[in-house]
């Protein structure tokens, strides 16, 4: 048993449960990061639908 042991997917950083803010399943330091987070996985989607769409 190790407890709760987190790190922020867009720093590294340690969270802890108290403050941690959970998005997408995943536990970021701040709102900031999280929102971060979304973005980039926002822009990750976008790439991958263009290039379905594309054939060459
Ligand atoms: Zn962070």
């Amino acid at each position: 048993m190790f407890g709760f042991k987190k790190h922020c997917p867009v720093c590294g950083i340690d969270v802890k449960k108290e403050t941690s803010l959970e998005r997408f399943g995943k536990y970021f330091c701040s709102s900031d990061h999280a929102q971060k987070y979304a973005d980039l996985k926002m822009s990750t989607k976008d790439e991958s639908d263009n290039r379905g769409g594309c054939c060459c």
